[in-house]
């Protein structure tokens, strides 16, 4: 559970950070490529079209698939959202190179920026995620 108002501020501010063109929406959906404890994944289209998104995993998910579910949300999840906006960011500024390394930690560094300007504190668990979610990648076989 996210236990302090800040983190649920800045929760609902991650999900809604879709006032640019294109939009990214956020939503609850699990994907079976996701990794467990990263569950959380950047699309930028469906098949051949256009669809940028982040899906956020979770079983089962909130039945508003659309809206934050900041009672059920947690601190590794908002880290996650972060990741993910950190992905859009690098798609926007056209760097954003689908699996491979670079770009995982792009978006890692990405995340930095925008949880730091939003006043975010508990670097120890975004520093925990950051190394989990790219050993994870290690794992896979993500490639330089
Ligand atoms: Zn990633």
């Amino acid at each position: 559970m996210l236990d302090t108002d800040e983190h649920r501020d800045m929760y609902r501010r991650l999900w809604d950070l879709v006032g640019k063109d294109p939009p990214v929406p956020a939503l609850y959906e699990y994907a079976p490529d996701m990794p467990l404890d990263t569950a959380a994944c950047f699309y930028t289209h469906d098949g051949d079209v256009l669809d940028p998104r982040i899906l956020i995993g979770r079983t089962p998910c909130p039945a508003q698939c659309t809206k934050p579910d900041l009672d059920r949300a947690t601190l590794n999840e908002l880290i996650s959202l972060a990741h993910e906006r950190g992905h859009e960011r690098s798609w926007r500024e056209g760097t954003y190179r689908e699996n491979s390394m670079p770009e995982e930690r792009r978006a890692w560094k990405h995340a930095r920026d925008i949880l730091g300007s939003m006043g975010f504190k508990d670097w120890d668990a975004f520093a925990a995620a950051r190394e989990s979610s790219l050993a994870e990648h290690g794992h896979r076989g993500t490639p330089e």
